[in-house]
């Protein structure tokens, strides 16, 4: 693949609170505000508060999940007395960030997230894009301590709706596991090093280093799979299988078990081998999610450089 250049990457901003009881992203961002921290040599940096209603009430949201509102329908709808705090709050954002798909945008939005999942590192990207899959292998050397993977959700830019789909090249980080409202040493850690890192991969794109081709694997979600259910009720009949849980991105096959029964039986996976990601999120229930599967699929990328006027 031939070499693709891009203009320096300038501008960062870091945002943490999209899900308010996601603590990493919370004490980040405190942290970056309260030693104002602006400025990384080429790089400017700004931390944001994405949803300071919900972060004051350590809960996901308040009336809409944030981070579901960055489509352009959602930034071009009109604003009325119905209107739920997040999407005036999503506009506030796309006004001061971007606007998304513009020339103005900021050049790298890193959003970041938590998940009672046992995902390890994972960077999540709308679409494919040079520049963060470098990145993305560039984090893969430098934190050997925790897996790092990637998850592609493959939106055209108008329909991806989470927040960081605002900047010219961006991506979310979801680490885990860690509980709702908990802030966990290990895994801040984690997310201070991959945010350093990856300001560390800036300064070095900026000054004119190249950055060679190469290969990830990411995964890409196939389907998502719901809990047993009462069909009366409605109501959950069953957990996660203890040989199930915490074995995210471990290869589900045909007759693992899935699901324990509150009476004691075993549900069984029947369907095509897949990997099985968001293993009892707890943001997922109220979405009928169990874990989504996925497959893994290998992306080839080019060299790339800075762009020289
Ligand atoms: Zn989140």
């Amino acid at each position: 693949m031939e070499q693709v250049s891009f203009p320096p990457l300038s501008s960062v901003v870091i945002c943490g609170g999209t899900h308010g009881n996601e603590m990493t992203g919370v004490y980040l961002v405190r942290e970056m505000q309260k030693q104002k921290v602006d400025k990384v040599g080429s790089v400017s940096i700004n931390a944001v508060m994405s949803n300071p209603r919900a972060v004051e009430a350590c809960t996901r949201y308040t009336e809409t999940d944030l981070n579901r509102c960055f489509t352009d329908a959602l930034l071009s709808s009109p604003i009325t007395d119905s209107t739920p705090y997040e999407v005036r709050r999503a506009q506030e954002l796309n006004a001061q960030l971007g606007p998304k798909g513009s020339n103005k945008a900021v050049d790298m939005l890193i959003d970041l997230h938590n998940t009672t999942s046992n995902m390890g590192l994972c960077l999540i990207f709308d679409s494919i894009d040079y520049v963060t899959l470098h990145i993305f292998k560039y984090l893969q050397s430098k934190i050997p301590s925790v897996p790092v993977r990637s998850l592609l959700l493959e939106k055209p830019p108008s329909e991806a709706y989470s927040l960081d789909s605002v900047g010219k090249h961006s991506f979310s980080i979801e680490v885990g596991p860690q509980p709702n409202g908990v802030v966990r040493a290990d895994i801040f850690n984690i997310v201070k090093e991959a945010v350093d890192h990856t300001i560390g991969f800036l300064q070095e794109f900026n000054r004119g280093g190249t950055f060679e081709g190469g290969e990830v694997e990411a995964f890409t979600v196939v389907k998502s799979v719901d809990y047993p259910r009462d069909p009366m009720t409605g109501e959950i009949t069953a957990a996660i299988h203890p040989q199930l849980q915490d074995n995210d991105f471990k290869l589900l096959k045909r007759g693992d078990p899935m699901f324990l029964s509150f009476t004691g039986e075993t549900v069984k996976y029947e369907g095509e081998e897949l990997y099985p990601l968001f293993v009892n999120e707890c943001a997922y229930y109220e979405k009928k999610i169990a874990f989504h599967l996925a497959q893994k699929l290998t992306h080839k990328f080019p060299s790339i450089r800075v762009k020289k006027d």
